[in-house]
């Protein structure tokens, strides 16, 4: 088995485009374009190089996938054509923005934050607010750099910092047990995310009351990480009575939100706290043909506001292509009539051109009708993964035979950010808001909906208050408690340097008087040995160097006295005064 990262060295470059790349799929025909894993440019050696070499070196789209899935490397290679007539998009190169003419035309309102309101469907004629007169603020005029600075490799230090964390994606598949939710998930991610021991078939995990089971796997693919959660929840429409079968699947959503409502409050808080939030759940509708069911409509009724459903037609290989046809539009007036919040796929991903256009029509496609398959099977020297009837098969990557290939580009290739954009900015925020306002999941205040005396809820507002309080305070005392004994530690750290420094000082000084007792010793050996040596004792020998230090001064005094007497006779002699 041959890894990707083996087969040829990915400049940084590449690996960015590689990330930023989205998926080139056409819209109507059986090719779809993948990430480039064979030998892309070599590293350039200024970002110069490589923007203007970029466009002149994009590699072949082809694909190799490597998928370690649980700590087991496998190597899927995908048998998807590669439509060549198509150019690969490119992700934007990452220099700085054109400068805008000093007369440019005022830019584009920014449109407003996507509400959950307005993911079902865009108002056909938004109403205009008046334009309130605003002072004029005149925009920064951009400048031509004389030379390369470098802030253009800024989207390559967010790539880096990107990859080196990591991903974190969790998905949740709801639908009666026997759809193909397990099935379609290993094809997703073209990996075992269902081990089959661990995953028995539909009918031995039917349960009487509906579960949610959390699994999750750590996918790697040219070197980036993803922690892929799988939200399952066996038992949803299992039971003769299914009501209130959404409630569990609510309760888990709200306690993820409720977990990052607590990671983000806390004292000390991480700077960002792990994602366990459902980005988006594909809701499985039986290929029935005749539209929702009611349980359909109340499950995303219910959920709509809550998480980003895309809802997708099981089994899909069960019905002709007009029957199909008929189902979608089908459920796309039930969903109208119905208004039920489904994730609106954005129009724009950023791309341009030919993506844009990809991206629109996959758009269209919504609900997607997908097969799912796991057995690859070989015809005409390729290997297709898909279902063998009689009459033919059913590929699952071939976007004549169903939606499967859109909906993988969709959600994992070009709107697995968005998915998690809308989770955070759209429902978490509902949420947080509703959290906040102390309104109950249902929109009403928590106080009327509950039929309690006034007194009793006040007591039990009090307790609850007191009980996060008290939580706090336990919080605020862990810290404490760290930071004291980091301090006592610290403390006895230096302490003990110091009793170190202490010894070898002692150590230093007693070592210092011993040199000095010994050359002392030396000494009086010295002075013994020349005393006996001489016959002298030392003090015979000051005494005399004394005496004749006297005898000399007097001998001095003696010869200056005759000196001047001899000189004043001279000076009488001859009448000079001195
Ligand atoms: P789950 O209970 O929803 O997870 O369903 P499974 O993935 O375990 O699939 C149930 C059965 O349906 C299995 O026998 C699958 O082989 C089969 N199956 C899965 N996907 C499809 C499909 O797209 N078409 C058809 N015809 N059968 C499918």
């Amino acid at each position: 088995m041959e890894s990707t990262e083996n087969t040829a060295p990915i400049s940084l470059q590449s690996k960015r485009e590689l990330f930023f790349k989205s998926d080139t799929v056409s819209g109507g025909g059986v090719s779809a374009s993948v990430p480039p894993s064979a030998a892309p440019p070599a590293p350039p050696s200024t970002l110069k190089d490589a923007l203007s070499k970029r466009s002149a070196t994009l590699p072949e789209p082809q694909e190799t996938n490597h998928v370690e899935a649980n700590g087991i490397a496998t190597k899927h290679s995908n048998s998807v054509s590669v439509d060549v007539s198509k150019p690969p998009s490119t992700a934007p190169p990452p220099t700085p923005a054109p400068p805008v003419p000093i007369s440019a035309p005022p830019a584009p309102v920014p449109t407003p934050l996507r509400s959950t309101e307005n993911i079902m469907k865009k108002p056909e004629h938004p109403p205009v607010a008046p334009k309130p007169d605003l002072p004029k603020i005149e925009k920064p005029k951009t400048k031509e750099l004389d030379g390369y600075v470098g802030f253009a490799n800024l989207p390559n230090q967010v790539y880096r910092k990107a990859v080196k964390k990591g991903f974190e994606f969790t998905l949740m598949v709801v639908g009666e047990s026997g759809l193909g939710k397990s099935t379609l998930i290993n094809s997703l991610f073209l990996t075992e995310v269902y081990d089959k021991d661990k995953h028995p078939g539909p009918s031995l995990r039917v349960k009487k009351t509906v579960g949610v089971e959390t699994s999750v796997v750590l996918l790697k693919e040219n070197g980036v990480n993803l922690t892929l959660t799988i939200v399952d929840t066996p038992g949803f429409g299992d039971a003769v009575d299914n009501s209130n079968c959404w409630q569990p699947i609510i309760d888990f959503v709200e306690s993820k939100y409720e977990e990052f409502l607590n990671a983000e409050s806390r004292v000390a808080r991480k700077a960002a706290p792990p994602d366990t939030r459902v980005h988006c759940c594909l809701y499985f509708i039986a290929p029935s043909g005749h539209g929702l069911k009611p349980l359909d409509v109340e499950f995303m009724q219910r959920l709509g506001d809550k998480v980003n459903i895309i809802p997708v037609i099981a089994k899909a290989d069960t019905m002709t292509p007009e029957e199909c046809k008929d189902f979608k539009e089908q459920i796309m007036k039930e969903i109208g009539q119905h208004k039920i919040k489904i994730y609106d796929f954005p129009e724009s991903t950023g791309e341009e051109g030919d993506g844009a256009d990809v991206t629109k029509s996959l758009r269209a496609r919504v609900p997607f009708a997908v097969v799912g398959a796991n057995t690859v099977i070989e015809q005409d020297g390729r290997r297709i993964r898909g279902r063998k009837y009689p009459w033919g098969i059913a590929e699952v990557e071939n976007l004549e035979h169903c939606d499967f290939l859109a909906l993988r580009n969709m959600v994992i290739r070009t709107h697995l950010q968005d998915l998690k954009d809308v989770t955070s900015s759209v429902h978490y925020e509902n949420y947080r808001c509703r959290k906040l306002a102390g309104l109950s999941h249902d929109g009403k205040p928590h106080r009327t909906n509950s039929n309690k005396n006034p007194l009793a809820q006040m007591e039990e507002e009090k307790r609850e208050h007191d009980l996060k309080m008290e939580k706090m305070e336990s919080e605020m005392e862990q810290i404490f408690q760290t930071k004291v004994r980091d301090k006592r530690a610290k403390l006895k750290e230096s302490e003990a340097e110091l009793a170190r420094r202490h010894e070898a000082t002692r150590r230093a000084l007693e070592a210092q008087a011993r040199e000095l007792d010994e050359r002392q010793r030396a000494l009086n050996a010295e002075r013994a040995a020349w005393e006996r040596d001489t016959g002298l004792s030392l003090d015979d020998l000051r005494r005399r160097s004394l005496e004749a230090n006297s005898k000399e001064t007097v001998d001095g005094k003696e010869k200056k006295d005759k000196k001047k007497k001899d000189w004043s006779f001279k000076s009488v002699a001859t009448g000079i005064s001195i």
